[in-house]
C-alpha cells in the first residue's frame, strides 16, 4: 500500500530508470477521481495491457462512447516512445479479482483469477501496449524494453519487487492481454530492478509467448464439462485454447474467456482436430500434444509445454 505518485515523481522515476518520457497535453490533471468519486490510491501495483489496436494513443486519452479517458496511465507506442495519459484514477483494470490484488499487495505468487468483483482501477497503475494482440504482431525489442522499464521504474519508486506487477489477463477473467508471457516479463524487471536505475539490461529479442500446460489442460477438458456449469479448472490455459478456437472459426466467441473448457469447447477442439486428419477417439476433443503444439503455431497465441 502506497500513496500514488505526484506527476513530476512519477517523471522522475521513469527518466532515472532510462526512459524518455512524451507528455500529452493535459495529462497531469487528467484522471476519473471527480466523475466516478473515488479518489486514486492507495496504489498496490503495475498492470500491463496491450491496446488491441494500432494508433491508439489518443483513443486512450479520449476514451470511447462506452468508458470515458483516461483508459491508462501511460501509452506505449510500437515506435512512437512512451507516452503520459493520465494522472490519478484511470478505466483500464475494471473489476479484478479480490484475490489476486490482495496478492499483489503482498508480493505472493498470483492465484488464478476467477471473479471480478473488486476495484482495479482505484489501486493499480495501468500501462497500454499498442499492440493487435493476436499473437502475430511483434512487439518490437525496444517496445517491450520500454515496458520493462516503465513497471521497474514505478516498482523502485515504490520499493516494491516485480511480485507487484501483473498483466491484466491474471486478474480479471476472461482477458487475454498482455500476448506476451508474464513470468519471463516479470523476470525481466527483476533483472533490472537489480541492475539499478538508468543501466538499462539487455532483454530477449521478443518476449515469450505464454505458455499452455498440456496435462493441466487436459485434466481441464476431461473435468469442466461434467462438473457443475462453469466449473474452473485451468483458466489461464483454457483461455488461450478458447482463443485460438474462436480466431480460426471453431468456436463462437460468446462461449469462450470465462476460463471453463465446457462440453462446447470439447466439440470446438474436435472439429480442429478433424481438420488436422485425426478421426475416432482421436478427435474426441481432448488436445493432444501435436494437435495443442499445430493449434499454438498457426494463431501465434501459445507455446506448449507437456
Ligand atoms: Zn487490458
Amino acid at each position: 500500500m502506497a500513496t500514488p505518485l505526484s506527476a513530476a515523481k512519477m517523471l522522475a522515476a521513469l527518466k532515472a530508470e532510462g526512459l524518455t518520457v512524451h507528455e500529452h497535453a493535459g495529462w497531469k490533471t487528467h484522471n476519473r477521481d471527480d466523475e466516478s468519486g473515488k479518489s486514486f490510491g492507495p496504489v498496490i501495483g503495475v498492470l500491463i495491457h496491450h491496446t488491441g489496436g494500432h494508433n491508439d494513443k489518443e483513443l486512450c486519452y479520449q476514451g470511447r462512447s462506452d468508458l470515458p479517458g483516461p483508459l491508462c496511465h501511460a501509452w506505449l507506442g510500437r515506435t512512437a516512445g512512451l507516452w503520459m495519459i493520465g494522472n490519478g484514477r484511470t478505466n483500464h483494470a475494471g473489476y479484478a479479482d479480490i484475490d489476486v490484488l490482495n496478492a499483489l499487495r503482498e508480493e505472493k505468487p498470483l492465484p488464478h483469477d476467477d471473479s471480478a468483483k473488486a476495484d482495479g482501477n482505484d489501486c493499480l497503475y495501468g500501462l497500454e501496449i499498442e499492440n493487435l494482440g493476436n499473437g502475430k504482431d511483434a512487439y518490437p525489442k525496444a517496445q517491450y524494453r520500454q515496458a520493462v522499464l516503465w513497471a521497474a521504474a514505478i516498482c523502485r519508486a515504490h520499493g516494491w519487487s516485480e511480485r507487484s506487477v501483473a498483466g491484466h489477463k491474471e486478474c480479471q477473467p476472461g482477458k487475454i492481454d498482455p500476448s506476451f508471457d508474464m513470468d519471463d516479463f516479470r523476470a525481466d524487471v527483476k533483472k533490472q530492478l537489480a541492475a539499478g536505475a538508468g543501466k538499462p539490461q539487455p532483454t530477449k529479442p521478443a518476449p515469450g509467448k505464454p505458455r499452455v500446460d498440456l496435462s493441466r489442460l487436459v485434466t481441464a477438458a476431461r473435468t469442466d464439462p461434467g462438473a457443475k456449469q462453469g466449473h474452473i479448472s485451468y483458466m489461464a490455459g483454457t483461455n488461450l485454447t478458447e482463443a485460438a478456437l474462436v480466431e480460426l472459426g471453431y468456436l463462437s466467441k460468446s462461449y469462450a474467456g470465462d476460463g471453463s473448457f465446457g462440453s462446447t469447447t470439447v466439440a470446438a477442439y474436435a472439429k480442429w482436430q478433424k481438420h488436422l486428419g485425426y478421426t475416432g477417439a482421436d478427435a474426441n476433443g481432448i488436445p493432444g500434444k501435436i494437435s495443442l503444439s499445430r493449434l499454438g503455431e498457426k494463431t501465434g497465441l501459445f507455446t506448449v509445454v507437456a
